[in-house]
């Protein structure tokens, strides 16, 4: 059966993107058919870890009626099947969030795994996300702030009535100051289902436009991110 995870924060920076373009490829890896969305309509960035910027025809313009969702589908690393957003302010200006339910239903019906990924905040892109998703990964980064931000996520997924998959702990380094992941686990009420370090090869790959987990297979944040695909793939 399909399945559809929304990625979401709250808090702006924490990795969403990161996440969500590497697990799509990962899980790819695995041998799942994948499709991985940019709901960050208004700050699309998916395109860019994926090296398919500049495309004619995006989510945007699905959004705004002006374009049917099958032409804004490109294959991207492994086979994984990327609808990104679009960088124009103009046509982000015509879109309409509420046709993103729709949308969300075509793409899931193509797919193995579609993963969401989310702006940050609680706008109605996070909102139809989260409803139309079958599971929550929430990223948090091992601090206050963004924890304080991902019980916001958590308390607005359950009340949607959608799954809880879990967090994912993002740049992690150690620091005597950084919240460990017993803590995290306690605070948020929800297991953590990886722990990814802070790694400079994540800004490497972006920089080349290509995912992490295919440029620099064996950094440490990649391997990370392959372990969270590897129980995914083994938890279904
Ligand atoms: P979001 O989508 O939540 O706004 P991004 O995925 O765009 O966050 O990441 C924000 C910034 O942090 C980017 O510059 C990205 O390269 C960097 N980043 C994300 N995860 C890591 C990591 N594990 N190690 C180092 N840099 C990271
Ligand atoms: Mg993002």
């Amino acid at each position: 059966m399909a399945i559809a995870i929304a990625i979401a924060s709250g808090k702006g920076g924490t990795g969403k993107t990161t996440i969500s373009a590497n697990l799509a490829v990962a899980l790819a890896k695995f041998g799942k058919k994948v499709a991985v969305l940019d709901a960050d309509i208004a700050m699309a960035n998916l395109e860019l870890i994926m090296g398919l910027e500049g495309k004619p025809i995006t989510l945007n313009d699905v959004l705004a009626g002006k374009a049917d969702i099958k032409d804004a589908i490109y294959e991207g690393p492994e086979g994984v099947l990327v609808i990104p957003a679009g960088v124009s302010l103009e046509k982000f200006r015509r879109a309409k969030p509420e046709k993103l339910e729709e949308v969300l239903k075509v793409i899931h019906d193509l797919v193995e795994i579609l993963i969401i990924d989310c702006p940050a905040g609680i706008g109605k892109e996070t909102l139809i996300a989260i409803s139309s998703a079958d599971g929550l990964i929430v990223v948090v980064n091992p601090e206050i702030s963004s924890i304080s931000d991902a019980l916001k996520i958590i308390a607005i997924t359950k009340r949607l009535g959608t799954d809880i998959i879990g967090a994912i702990v993002n740049r992690v380094s150690n620091e005597s100051t950084e919240l460990g992941v017993k803590a995290i686990e306690t605070i948020l009420e929800v297991p953590v289902i990886g722990v990814v370090p802070e790694d400079p090869h994540v800004r490497k790959a972006a920089a080349f436009g290509t995912p992490l987990v295919i440029m620099y297979p064996d950094s440490p944040a990649a391997q990370a991110i392959m372990e969270i695909a590897a129980k995914l793939v083994g938890a279904k």
